[in-house]
């Protein structure tokens, strides 16, 4: 039997969430998703980032991504809203649970986005678009916003046909409409295919997903190596892999964090193992367990990943000695491409003894100093919050300093003094 497999991706996620949740909790009139508004990190400074926008904020070219100095140099009347991720967390929840009642088979792809296999359902509710628009509908009646659903055979092309013109709509990219619908288009909007690869695709003279296609395989290996090769397979319509319908994952001693910038910069990259250091570190002294491996992985701008692991000489939860070694892995592994994704992972833990092997390497690291700050440092923020002390190095800084974790403020906006229209 054919498969037939949906993705499902919610239209501007945080915003129409927020607006929602104005509408129907807080008994507002206005619906954010009519005006130029943006959800937008920490207002007051200028170093900002939009983290969703609506598309009315979309007609005057605000993107994702982009500084709020920037965005309202394009339009001052941009309204911006903080984040609230205890509401996003909670909508993504009931987003899900919609789908669990169409599908046995769900995968979640990321907060807004997930997919599902529905073959064999056409007994149950109709064929493929008659059940990705009563999904699409439902979402709508019961939660309040708007999704896009795509349907295809594979992954890969739902995913696309989900990108198709948005808000609000059904669409499918089978095999036999390639060619129609997906072909034409620039190869940058291939799944897989990031900046660096469209430029090289570009320079071998590819630029429609069509020519990419029609390309043989070989010269793409030559010069893309294995990626060359899945991003001809995808061009095609070919995607082998299956909806994985998985445990929600288990809580490790890890943490990694998308950035909604590149980063190109090492000293950045050590900000951001920093920040990742004191959420991991500060879980592991909070169980009282230590660790003795650290491992960082790096994602970069195609979704390549990357990862690299050390021993340490002695088990810890010292914040700044795994923040060391992480930088040291960071140093030995990145060759200098663009980052999207930072992570710290740690491993071999053990219940924590108060005891330190005392080693002949070790006399220029006063452990006994750092685990008394980190110590006062976590009653600091157990009593007045995750944001009460931090690292001056943040203070200029647009990165958060807990990495992963949400601090209290963060998680539950604060509605005082918001005038709710
Ligand atoms: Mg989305």
């Amino acid at each position: 039997m054919e498969k037939v497999i949906f993705h499902i991706d919610v239209n501007s996620a945080f915003l129409s969430w927020e607006a929602v949740y104005r509408l129907k909790t807080l008994g507002g009139s206005k619906d954010l998703r009519e005006v130029p508004s943006a959800i937008a990190g920490d207002k007051q400074v200028r170093h900002g980032i939009i983290l969703a926008k609506s598309l009315p904020a979309k007609k005057f070219h605000i993107q994702t991504g982009e500084m709020v100095g920037t965005a309202l140099k394009k339009c001052p009347d941009l309204l911006l809203i903080p984040p609230h991720y205890d509401l996003y967390e909670h909508a993504s929840r009931a987003f899900i649970e919609v789908l669990q009642d169409f599908s046995p088979c769900v995968e979640q792809y990321s907060v807004d986005e997930a997919f599902c296999d529905m073959t064999g359902t056409v007994e149950l509710y109709g064929p493929p678009m008659v059940t990705a628009n009563l999904i699409k509908d439902t979402i709508y009646k019961n939660l309040g916003f708007t999704v896009n659903v795509g349907v295809s055979s594979n992954k890969m092309l739902a995913k696309m046909a989900g990108d198709f013109k948005k808000p609000n709509l059904a669409h499918s990219l089978f095999p036999n409409e390639l060619k129609a619908k997906m072909w034409h288009l620039p190869v940058s909007e291939l799944f897989f295919v990031g900046r660096a690869t469209t430029k090289k695709l570009f320079s071998l003279g590819i630029h429609t997903i069509g020519e990419l296609a029609a390309t043989d395989p070989a010269i793409l290996r030559s010069h893309l190596k294995t990626q060359g090769e899945i991003i001809w397979a995808f061009a095609n319509g070919y995607d082998f892999s299956s909806v994985v319908s998985e445990a929600p994952r288990q809580k490790g001693y890890g943490n990694s964090i998308t950035i909604a910038f590149d980063i190109t910069d090492k000293e950045v990259a050590y900000q951001v193992f920093l920040s990742l250091s004191e959420t991991v570190a500060a879980r592991l002294r909070a169980d009282k367990l230590e660790i003795s491996v650290v491992a960082i992985s790096l994602v970069d701008c195609d979704f390549n990943r990357y990862s690299h692991q050390c021993n340490l000489n002695s088990t810890t939860n010292i914040t700044e000695e795994i923040w060391r070694a992480a930088c040291k892995l960071f140093n030995q592994l990145w060759s200098g491409v663009p980052l999207r994704n930072l992570g710290i992972h740690t491993s071999k833990v053990t219940e924590s003894m108060g005891l330190r092997q005392m080693n002949l390497f070790d006399l220029n690291m006063n452990y006994e100093r750092m685990h008394k700050l980190d110590v006062a440092i976590d009653s600091i923020r157990d009593s007045y919050g995750d944001d009460a002390i931090f690292r001056a190095s943040f203070l200029n800084s647009s990165l958060y300093h807990m990495a992963g974790g949400i601090s209290k403020e963060k998680r539950f906006a604060n509605y005082e003094g918001v005038t709710i229209e």
